[in-house]
């Protein structure tokens, strides 16, 4: 099964991800992710897209292509994924499309997590991350079990992003309306889109999505 997580800043696509790569044997294949650990470890790949990150603008399209296309040909992917934060742009969703039409793929589903923008800001400005694992955690929505330790792998190197910084998550929130928001006319067509309400809480939200891939 191949699905797309698509949503907002802040409307907790990573969290699902990680629930569902869980629960089902998926990849999930997260572009920010990979994106920030080129940046940590100072590749030219991160050197040239840490100040566009940091300030909250897209990375261009061309260098999101190619890490997705040499991603999911990589033998885990086989058994399916899940995309989060890919594709951003229409020209990544034609992309997505040709890429796996040239394997023999096709996506399942593609659900989109509809939020309210106030509220995001106000998610966005508590949330940290475990460095080691990527689990996802917030300062008053979903703490981990014990303060300053990843529940998923135990831990303590939890971090905050740099592009959560208000300035940063405007600029964010503008180009999903503006660059992202414009690819759902593209799978409403194709059938193939569901959305559900992303402000339920984090188990509510899962029971939606699992109800949509149960389909
Ligand atoms: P995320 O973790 O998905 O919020 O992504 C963090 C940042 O990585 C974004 O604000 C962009 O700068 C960059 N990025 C991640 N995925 C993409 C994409 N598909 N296209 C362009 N830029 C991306």
């Amino acid at each position: 099964m191949n699905l797309i997580l698509l949503g907002p800043p802040g409307a907790g696509k990573g969290t699902q991800a990680k629930r569902l790569e869980q629960a089902h044997g998926l990849v999930q294949l997260a572009t920010g992710d990979m994106l920030r650990a080129a940046v940590a470890s100072g590749n030219p790949l991160g050197q040239r897209v840490k100040g566009i990150m940091e300030a909250g603008h897209l990375v261009p399209d061309a260098v999101l292509i190619e890490m997705i296309e040499s991603r999911i040909g990589q033998p885990d992917c086989a058994s399916g994924f899940i995309l989060d934060g890919f594709p951003r742009t229409v020209p990544q969703a034609e992309a997505l499309d040709a890429m796996l039409k040239a394997r023999g793929q096709k996506l399942d589903h593609v659900v989109l997590m509809e939020v309210d923008e106030a509220a995001l800001v106000d998610r966005l400005g508590g949330r940290f991350s475990c460095g080691a694992c990527g689990a996802s955690y917030h300062e008053r929505y979903n703490r981990p079990k014990v303060e300053g330790v990843c529940d998923i792998c135990g831990s303590t190197n939890l971090i905050y992003r740099a592009d959560d910084r208000p300035e940063s998550v405007a600029t964010r929130f503008a180009a999903y309306r503006n660059q992202t928001a414009p690819i759902l006319p593209y799978y409403k067509d194709s059938g193939v889109l569901t959305s559900i309400d992303g402000m339920a809480d984090i188990d509510e939200v899962t029971r939606q999505i699992e109800a949509v891939l149960a389909r």
